[in-house]
């Protein structure tokens, strides 16, 4: 008998793990990527397995700090006041979401999805050989002020409730890990077990060829339609011409409202813009990614040279990149990271997938069973792509994900 057929829309991060996931358990899978695989958000991102990272953003200390880092031009977080109008309905969910009950619960959700989420990646590292791309050597979050380091301390005492391990260090432990820090910060959280990657779009690009090589296809083209042929059949259109498939996966990233419209069904996703400055040259050497604590962006030592990568703007898909927020970064670093230099700095954006309440989308339609989706995974995408590509492979396979997949559904929003 032939092997059932998957089509997955979006070859980036997720749709790439899912494919994986389900090409070993002898499905015959079909990518459909208009770019090329892992060329969007999966790309430039700050390369960290941040399974640490379990508290929503949506909380209302991030509302209460939004309006004083809206008006500051250095600040991580920017809006295109001409985008406000659609921002408007998915801002007003988002405040919703600031509520202590669904913060409490969304991170219960996301705690115990990360919980999943490492044992779940290395099956994928395994397979695509990717081993020299994964980093173990912790992280830091280092802080430029006492009230910095009283935060990072309370945040460890939440963490350990939730089971996840990190200590303070003072000025003289941390400089004693990376030296290249100022004599001026006051300590930092330190996360022993923190692990990344060296080159994330190279992972990902190890994830395609892998696929590739194991049989799997991918299709360089864009989906425009979709439509069901009578009870069974999606008729899958594209620049390329159509294909047909009995199931659809729906893993398009910062696209996947688009594509999930096809289907007669809507999602509140909207994205965050985040940019990158790549310094080839920093002039300076840092072992492990470090986030900056007043100023919530990453540096990560990269195979290519340091990435200073973060920064939120709201401005929607369209608009052209505001690379000012790229270049900010170097200058913000300089604080903690004295003699960093930029020249020949390259400058990146990418769209990251978010919805109101900062919970990925990873389920399947109840109207429509034969469509998965695995979008909205906003700054963690990275992380989760190994739970997300197991989860759906249990759910396109009739099994039980061994998760409580109910905050992730869709359905929330109605
Ligand atoms: C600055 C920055 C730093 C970050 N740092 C981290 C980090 O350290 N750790 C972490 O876990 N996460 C991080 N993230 C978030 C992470 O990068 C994203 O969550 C993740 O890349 C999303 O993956 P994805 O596969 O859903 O989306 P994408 O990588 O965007 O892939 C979606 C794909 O779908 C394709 N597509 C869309 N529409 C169609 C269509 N109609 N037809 C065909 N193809 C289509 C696109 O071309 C794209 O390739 C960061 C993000 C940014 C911006």
């Amino acid at each position: 008998m032939a092997a059932k057929q998957t089509y997955i829309i979006g070859g980036g991060i997720i749709g790439l793990s899912i494919a994986l996931y389900l090409q070993s358990e002898g499905r015959n899978v079909t990518i459909i990527e208009r770019d090329e695989p892992g060329g969007a958000c999966s790309r430039g991102n700050a390369g960290m397995f941040a399974f640490n990272e379990i508290f929503p953003l949506a909380h209302w200390s991030t509302l209460l700090r939004a309006p004083s880092m809206l008006f500051d031009a250095n600040s991580p977080l920017s809006l295109r006041w001409s985008y406000l109008p659609k921002l408007a309905p998915w801002l007003t969910r988002f405040i919703f979401a600031c509520r202590p009950t669904s913060f409490h619960a969304g991170s219960a959700a996301l705690a115990a999805l990360n919980a999943q989420a490492q044992q779940d990646y290395d099956p994928l590292i395994e397979r695509a050989k990717a081993h020299d791309l994964i980093i173990r050597n912790g992280f830091l979050t280092v802080c430029a002020t006492e009230r910095g380091l009283r935060r990072e301390q309370q945040l460890i005492g939440k963490l350990a409730q939730h089971g996840l391990s990190a200590e303070i260090l003072n000025a003289q432990e941390t400089r004693q890990l990376e030296p290249a820090l100022s004599a001026d910060i006051k300590g930092a959280a330190y996360f022993p077990e923190g692990r990344n990657t060296s080159d994330p779009f190279a992972l990902a690009q190890r994830f395609a060829a892998r696929f590739s090589a194991d049989g799997g296809e991918i299709i360089r083209a864009e989906v425009s339609g979709l439509t069901k042929d009578g009870d069974r059949e999606w008729i899958i259109e594209t620049t390329g011409g159509h294909h047909q498939s009995s199931e659809v996966v729906i893993a398009a990233g910062a696209w996947s409202r688009a594509v999930l419209r096809m289907t007669s069904t809507d999602a509140p996703l909207d994205t965050e813009r985040g940019y990158h400055l790549m310094l080839p040259s920093p002039d300076i050497e840092i072992t492990r990614p470090m986030t900056f604590q007043e100023r919530n962006f990453i540096a990560t030592p990269m195979n290519d040279g340091l990435r200073l990568a973060g920064t939120v703007e709201f401005g929607g898909l369209d608009a052209p990149p505001n690379y000012q927020r790229a270049e900010i970064l170097h200058k913000l670093a300089t604080r903690y990271l004295p003699g960093i230099r930029s020249s020949g700095a390259t400058r990146w954006m990418g769209f990251r997938p978010t919805l109101p309440d900062f919970k990925p989308a990873i389920g399947r339609l109840h109207a429509n069973p034969s469509v998965f989706y695995a979008f909205g995974h906003q700054h963690l995408g990275l992380t989760q792509a190994g739970v997300t590509g197991r989860i759906i492979a249990d759910l396109v396979m009739g099994r039980d994900p061994a998760i409580d997949l109910a905050p992730f559904d869709l359905d929330r929003f109605n």
